[in-house]
């Protein structure tokens, strides 16, 4: 506890709040919420459950005769992290690189949700990867999904990226050869391809997750995941307007996170009534969102994208510039915190100690949430529904959310929050949802219940890769994920990982970390022919010397944060015992230094640690 003199100065003046309540009501709510079967209470959509997994874009299945064939890249994923990728490689010179995607279009999860509302809640000039390439300006600081996917269908055609793409092809397995120093690769679709380069770029957010309980099945009314939204019974668009199928139905949304923010406020719209049911509240703060001023873009000076990353990063982490450019809710509470222990260092007049700084974190953090928590009230005129909508647990406990309509989305009359306690929903009945023993009655049911976060790297891709010495690659990478930059690893030549995957830098800002990688990838690959070799994989010293390196810069307090956090897919249900089971561990606290290393590993030009034939 610190000092009240301390606390005083922190605060701005006396506490008004009694911290060790708040302690005891977060550890009560995180108990009620620990679940034996951790990530297991979850199923993902195979076997029964298979048809929430289906895609609802497609409107013109492709059949097509299998292909054969060699190309000097293969991407898997067709997001941001392959299509930037694969712009980088076709300004290399590269013009055969070819994108295989199981969607039907370029995208990631900007071609999976669509629902109402959907957005990017990263300031949209920082998260829209190659702005500047692109001359593009994005319409409003907070992008919606569907100028996020159309913009992503503009890089394919920007850089010729269609007229090889296989959609709607999976692949099924990657295999390399020494002998003829190429991966072979086969899918779904009963193509045999090589390349020389295999890019492996599959994003975490298009697999959807269901709770696993009783009688999904068994419902008779309509259901359906929140990323494959079912816009011909809802009728409607993105942007949330027009969901006149629901004007006479009685809707059920089951889960409240970030997704959810985004749908209630169109559903409250136009559905004769709407349930929400609740089982850990979201943290919510304000949006404001507003259009890109017209001539913003046009009078940055050159370079102003990857700057404003920087800064937004560096805010972030606590390293601040004096300017906040982005000055968002992302930047504020970490500002926040930085310039109190500025403050508190000059009044004191020492540096104060760790012990103390995390001390005077948690008291500003419990301010900060109890201004979320007082928020509610000024929009929620029911006292028990504003209360039920309160989040007790620490900030970055659970993803944050922003959003202006969804707690004033309370105060309407055919709103209905059902909060289970904790509990979540328990089943389901030919007519309705059951909590308990209590059925709700709903026409309509949307799961906004999230993607599969607990799968292994493999699982995800639904292949594994075998390398030179014919291990697969969860084998090669048991029992520790190894690699080099998280970017490639031994033993798998010419294979390159793209994405906020594990032992890169934990980074809020994905396409950051897809820019700065594909940097690397296309220097490597670049560095390697101008040495005239064909052939690059790191080195087992090179990959130890990385995860040693790497080891420095993990943020081991992380777990013992995540441990008092109520559960959820950060902290692996609650269960996760070491960093490298949180969501972003096993990863640079900061991954401004990540990026640093990327860069100055560029700069010398060397192809340092890797072994090239
Ligand atoms: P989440 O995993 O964040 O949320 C799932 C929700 O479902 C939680 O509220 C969870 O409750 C609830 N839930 C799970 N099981 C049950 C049950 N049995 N009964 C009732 N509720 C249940 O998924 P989202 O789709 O909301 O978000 C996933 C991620 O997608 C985000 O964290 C973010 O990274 C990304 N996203 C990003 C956006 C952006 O703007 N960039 C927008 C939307 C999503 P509990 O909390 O108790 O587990």
């Amino acid at each position: 506890m610190l000092d009240p003199a301390v606390a005083r100065i922190l605060l701005g003046g006396d506490l008004d709040f009694n911290p060790d309540e708040l302690y005891c009501r977060y550890e009560q709510e995180r108990r009620l919420r620990v679940r034996s079967e951790g990530s297991a209470q979850y199923t993902g959509a195979a076997g029964a459950f298979a048809h929430f997994g289906e895609d609802p874009w497609i409107t013109d299945p492709i059949d097509r005769e299998p292909i054969t064939g060699h190309s000097s890249t293969i991407i898997i994923g067709g997001g941001f992290g392959g299509l930037v990728t694969a712009a980088r490689l076709r300004g290399a010179g590269f013009d055969d690189v070819r994108i295989i995607e199981s969607a039907g279009d370029f995208g990631g999860t900007w071609y999976w949700n669509r629902y109402p509302g959907a957005m990017c809640d990263i300031e949209a000039h920082i998260y829209m990867p190659m702005l500047e390439e692109m001359g593009y300006s994005p319409k409003h600081r907070y992008a919606y999904a569907d100028e996020l996917f159309a913009y992503s269908q503009s890089i394919g055609r920007r850089y010729g990226l269609y007229d090889r793409a296989c959609f709607q092809t999976t692949v099924q397995s990657a295999v390399w050869s020494t002998a003829s120093a190429r991966w072979t690769l086969t899918t779904d679709r009963g193509d045999h391809l090589s390349c020389n380069y295999l890019v492996i770029a599959a994003g975490r957010q298009s697999l959807p997750k269901l709770p696993r309980i009783n009688g999904i099945g068994d419902f008779g009314g309509h259901i359906f995941h929140s990323c494959r939204w079912d816009y011909e019974h809802t009728g409607g668009n993105a942007e949330g307007a027009g969901l006149t199928g629901l004007v006479e139905r009685r809707v059920g949304v089951i889960g409240t996170g970030a997704t959810a923010l985004q749908i209630v406020p169109p559903l409250a719209t136009y559905a004769e009534e709407l349930l929400v049911f609740q089982r850990t509240p979201s943290a919510v703060g304000p949006r404001g969102n507003c259009p890109t001023p017209p001539d913003w873009v046009q009078d940055q000076q050159p370079g102003w994208q990857r700057r404003r990353r920087v800064n937004f990063q560096r805010h972030i982490t606590g390293s601040m510039p004096d300017v906040d450019e982005v000055g968002d809710g992302w930047t504020d509470f970490n500002k926040q915190i930085q310039l109190k222990r500025n403050m508190l260092e000059s009044s004191v007049g020492r540096t104060v100690t760790d012990e103390e700084f995390d001390a005077a974190r948690r008291l500003l953090d419990y301010r900060l949430m109890n201004h979320v928590r007082d928020r509610i009230d000024q929009f929620v005129p029911d006292p028990e529904t504003a209360s039920a909508l309160k989040p007790w647990y620490r900030w970055m406990c659970k993803r944050p959310g922003w959003h202006d309509d969804y707690i004033p989305a309370f105060a309407r009359p055919n709103v209905r929050l059902v909060d289970t306690h904790g509990r979540g929903v328990d089943g389901f009945t030919p007519s309705g949802v059951l909590v308990g023993d209590i059925e709700y009655k709903v026409d309509t049911v949307i799961f906004a219940t999230g993607f599969e976060a607990a799968i292994s790297y493999t699982e995800l891709l639904g292949f594994d890769p075998v390398g030179a010495s014919g291990r697969s690659l969860s084998q090669h990478w048991t029992p520790q994920v190894r690699t080099w930059f998280g970017l490639m690893t031994d033993d798998f030549p010419n294979c390159f990982f793209v994405g906020n995957n594990q032992q890169t830098g934990a980074a809020v800002n994905a396409t950051h970390t897809i820019e700065e990688q594909a940097l690397q990838l296309s220097h490597v690959i670049g560095a390697l022919q101008s040495h005239g070799g064909s052939v690059v994989v790191p080195t087992v010293d090179a990959v130890d010397d990385y995860i040693s390196v790497l080891g420095e810069h993990v943020n081991r307090d992380l777990i013992q944060f995540h441990a008092e956090c109520t559960p959820g897919y950060f902290n692996n249900e609650g269960r996760a015992t070491k960093n490298e089971e949180l969501f972003s561990g096993g990863r640079f606290a900061d991954p401004l230094i990540y990026f640093g290393m990327l860069e100055e590993y560029r700069a010398h030009g060397k192809l340092t640690g890797l072994e090239v034939s």
